[in-house]
């Protein structure tokens, strides 16, 4: 597929044009964060030399929607009998998230595991999967937060993204990945890249690639982990000044689980899906009153070896993380997840050699 180049200054033209038949998500600053909105046109200040605050979670998987409206009809001949009338909700207008970051896009592949299977098909995730596409922006710079080189992946990842645009001199050269990407880059307003911008994308790219350094060996993570399952003494050590403030899970790319309300007004109401998070107390509290991960160190625990452990087990070995860092960026108390998962390492090759 061939690469288009498209300089800074006209970029907003690329916008535009996406825009007339798309919504378009791009990440501005939002107070002290920089969020992904909708594109408004040529006079918003686009962020694009950092990482988000903020995932493009939302585009795909929104922190809060309607599911469905309901309505109680009582049958006025029949006082004892009352019907619901069901209405699915579902939006899932086209729209292009640009300017993520290659580990955003990455993110969803995890989420299609679970969401997005012949055998487990959550219609409101596929239908807004299928119409989403992402123009991901290789990181010209990383920062010492980034780890996505420990997953298995790298600033210039491909997988999940449908474009991936390279910073090169006063522009961008756009690389389609997917079908979906070769459309949104068949336009006008776009160059052909010469092969000197081509080299110098293979250039960039690997220049964000060196800058991350050697990547850590996390295979045993997945072994270590189950071993330390029982040892609360090494979870209650390393999440002891966690405030359990959901940060991490929040902003998480790979984070994918839900909560369902139903808010109601009289005899109608809609029901609603909301994110959850797992390092809530609330989030494993039983009807009965029983909590089957009490304190934050079970809860901790359930979140690291969820995505270096229980998730690749389940997935050919596929860890539920993307190295985007921003638990680590977030966390008030410094908690990271880097430190836990090579100090399981260690603690479980120290205790198989004690044994
Ligand atoms: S962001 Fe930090 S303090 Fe907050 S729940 Fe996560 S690990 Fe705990
Ligand atoms: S666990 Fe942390 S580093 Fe990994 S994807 Fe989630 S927020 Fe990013």
């Amino acid at each position: 597929m061939t690469s288009k180049y498209i300089p800074a200054d006209r970029l907003t033209a690329w916008l535009d044009e996406l825009a007339a038949s798309n919504r378009v998500l791009v990440p501005v600053r939002d107070n002290a964060a920089v969020a992904f909105q909708p594109y408004t046109g040529g006079d918003q200040e686009l962020v694009l030399d950092t990482q988000a605050t903020t995932p493009p979670k939302g585009s795909v998987f929104p922190a809060s929607e309607p599911l469905m409206t309901f309505e109680y009809r009582k049958d006025e001949e029949n006082p004892g009998k009352v019907d619901v009338a069901v209405q699915p909700t579902m939006e899932a207008a086209p729209t292009v998230v640009f300017g993520c970051r290659p580990c955003d896009a990455r993110g969803f592949t995890i989420f299609d595991r679970v969401y997005n299977t012949d055998g487990m098909r959550d219609h409101y995730y596929a239908a807004r999967r299928k119409n989403t596409s992402f123009v991901s922006l290789v990181c010209k710079e990383t920062a010492s937060s980034c780890f996505c080189h420990w997953v298995g992946e790298g600033p210039a990842d491909t997988r999940g993204s449908d474009v991936l645009a390279t910073p090169v001199g006063q522009g961008y050269v756009l690389e389609p990945i997917t079908e979906q990407g070769k459309a949104l880059v068949e336009s006008k307003t776009l160059d052909n890249a010469t092969q000197e911008q081509l080299d110098a994308t293979a250039q960039v790219k690997q220049d964000a690639r060196d800058s991350l350094g050697d990547a850590v060996d996390v295979s045993e993570a997945q072994e270590a982990l189950l071993r330390l399952f029982d040892d609360m003494e090494f979870w209650q050590d390393v999440s002891a000044k966690c405030i359990s403030c959901g940060a991490c899970t929040y902003l998480c790319p790979t984070c994918y689980c839900f909560n369902i309300t139903d808010e109601s007004c009289g005899n109608q109401g809609f029901r609603i899906r909301s994110w959850d998070n797992c390092m809530s107390y609330l989030f494993t509290l039983e009807g009965s009153g029983h909590n089957p991960r009490p304190t934050k160190a079970h809860r901790l625990k359930n979140r690291v070896g969820h995505k270096f452990s229980y998730y690749p087990g389940l997935h050919e070995g596929l860890i539920a993380c993307c190295g985007c860092g921003r638990c680590i960026k977030s966390c008030p108390v410094s908690v990271d997840i880097r430190e836990i998962v090579l100090r399981a390492m260690e603690t479980a090759t120290a205790e198989t050699k004690a044994s």
